[in-house]
């Protein structure tokens, strides 16, 4: 049967008719699940209050999570679960982090809108989206070269110019834009990449899981003084994807 004749047509006309203004009211098909995730987000802050010394994320981060449409970071066939608070496999072994602990590790960061970004891990490049959001200009790095090309065409897809993405061993960092205001490490490290403290701004920060792959791992927020000294705390027991490369 052709497009436009017979019934058929006119049920799935009728079907796109009543799609239409309900799609159209909650800007996106997600908007609804997305608005949940963020609630679900705020209860697992809640949850973990005693952790991370604070009942509630910042409002701008909140908002940032509200926004970045984390569907369209998954594969197609897991779209549907987009919104759920966890972990998704994104595929090459690699896992998109949960919601939850995007928005904590972003929280901790304090990122502010002039600010300069270094990811370690882009992996589905949901975490520099949320960044992008937040802070001026975001570089990330990615050790599997497809998942940083796809990174690069969604997140251009998308309308994030300010993110650039490279394949590569993040753990040298990325000195030709050194200084960061911020650093965020998505993978668990045996210990803190002495490139990426070097790359850090007097006063900025830096969220590392740091841990045995697989086994107990410790979200650390790494702080640098303004004289150069730096200081780190644990905030809770995490588990990320192993870090890799060959440095
Ligand atoms: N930030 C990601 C989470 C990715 S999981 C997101 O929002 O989806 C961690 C990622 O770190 C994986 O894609 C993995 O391939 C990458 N990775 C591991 N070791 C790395 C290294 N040495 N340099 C750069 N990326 C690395």
């Amino acid at each position: 049967m052709r497009w436009g004749s017979g019934p058929l047509s006119l049920l799935v006309a009728a079907a796109l008719l009543l799609a239409g203004p309900a799609a159209a009211e909650s800007g996106d098909d997600y908007a609804q699940a997305r608005a949940d995730m963020v609630r679900a987000v705020a209860e697992t802050t809640e949850e973990t209050a005693e952790w991370i010394g604070k009942t509630a994320l910042s409002p701008r981060v909140m908002d940032a999570m509200g926004r970045v449409p984390r569907h369209l970071f998954v594969p197609p066939d897991l779209q549907d679960m987009g919104y759920l608070n966890r972990p998704l496999p994104i595929g090459y072994g690699q896992t998109i982090s949960q919601p939850y602990i995007v928005a904590l590790m972003t929280d901790l960061l304090e990122p502010e809108a002039g600010d300069v970004a270094f990811e370690l891990g882009t992996g589905s490049s949901y975490q520099a989206a949320v960044l992008a959001e937040l802070v001026a200009e975001v570089y990330t790095v990615e050790i599997v070269p497809p998942l940083a090309e796809s990174a690069a065409e969604r997140l251009a897809a998308l309308g994030y110019d300010n993110v650039t993405v490279r394949a590569g061993d993040g753990y040298f960092g990325w000195p030709e834009h050194a200084p960061f205001d911020i650093i965020v490490v998505t993978a668990a490290a045996s210990h803190v990449p002495p490139p990426l403290v070097a790359q850090l701004k007097p006063g900025g920060r830096m969220v590392i899981p740091v841990g045995s792959p697989f086994l107990t791992q410790h979200l650390l927020l790494v702080e640098k003084g303004e004289d150069g000294g730096v200081t780190s705390r644990q905030i809770l027991p995490v588990l990320f994807v192993p870090l890799t490369g060959g440095h």
